[in-house]
């Protein structure tokens, strides 16, 4: 390598952060040494840094792990203890865009999130996603039985009711765990769609499942803003789940299905 390119070394970086591709479909991203050794490299610098610390459970299960030890250090956790670590992110990217100091393009490369869906990817390829997460993650599913007439006011009912959530609880849901209610009329059943012979902007909107099967009021008071400013909106009603869920858990391809299903039904709308 020519050193004469290499950039000068800094504390952190005052750039904006550049976001690699998540390279999945290279065989080494599921491969369980390199993924260690990236691990262990990345935990170094984030127990010599620790100001993530408040953002999400990820970072003080690390440091706890890291502090108790007999090493006090990162070669004192035993790899498969990482996997706590992993199991808190909700790749919610707030360490990467907000905090982390060393995110490329610093010469340390720091990307925590990528690399907690690496892990996450690494779990779901060797089968050890749980059949609870399995179906909670399937919220296209879920809505479609649910948000019914006459089942969702029965489901609502159940999920309220202290001796079925006693029974829940052997599914590994927790009895005190707050579960969204389901809607007898979804958002993309409302008929909201506007046309405008005056205005030159459209919105095409993809409500998503949660405000679709169990929050379409959000989608109603968008939609009532969108017309009041006279602007055409056209409801996206053929679409799927947008794959979030099953990111979490670690399935990048099933994502990446959703996403060719979803993208030309996305332009469609727009035109
Ligand atoms: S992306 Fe993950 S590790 Fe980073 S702040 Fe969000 S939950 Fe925590
Ligand atoms: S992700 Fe970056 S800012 Fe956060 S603890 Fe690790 S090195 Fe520090």
């Amino acid at each position: 390598m020519d050193n004469a390119n290499l950039k000068p070394s800094m504390e952190g970086g005052l750039e904006k952060p550049t976001r690699h591709i998540i390279d999945w479909k290279n065989p080494d991203f599921l491969n369980e040494e390199k993924y260690e050794e990236e691990l262990r490299r990345v935990a170094d610098a984030c127990h010599g840094c620790r100001r993530c610390v408040s953002l999400c459970n990820s970072f003080p299960t690390l440091f706890d792990l890291i502090d108790e030890s007999e090493t006090f250090e990162v070669d004192g956790v035993s790899y498969t203890d990482f996997d706590s670590v992993v199991d808190h992110c909700y790749l919610c990217d707030l360490c990467f865009m907000t905090k982390c100091p060393y995110v490329p393009p610093h010469e340390w490369e720091i990307d925590f999130p990528h690399l907690m869906l690496r892990g996450k990817a690494i779990k779901n390829s060797k089968k050890k996603i749980s059949f609870r997460d399995k179906v909670l993650a399937s919220t296209d599913m879920l809505g479609k039985m649910f948000s019914r007439y006459f089942v969702s006011g029965f489901v609502n009912f159940f999920n309220n009711n202290k001796v079925f959530r006693k029974l829940l609880e052997k599914f590994g849901v927790h009895r005190n765990a707050k579960l969204p209610k389901f809607v007898s009329k979804t958002a993309k059943q409302l008929n909201l769609t506007n046309q405008s012979n005056t205005s030159k902007f459209k919105v095409a909107i993809f409500t998503t499942c949660y405000h679709n099967f169990n929050e379409p009021g959000v989608i109603k008071d968008f939609y009532d803003i969108l017309k009041h400013n006279d602007v055409t909106v056209e409801m996206i009603t053929d679409d799927n789940c947008c794959g979030m869920p099953k990111l979490e858990l670690g399935n990048i391809e099933e994502v990446g299905k959703m996403m060719e299903k979803n993208l030309p039904k996305f332009k469609n709308s727009l035109i």
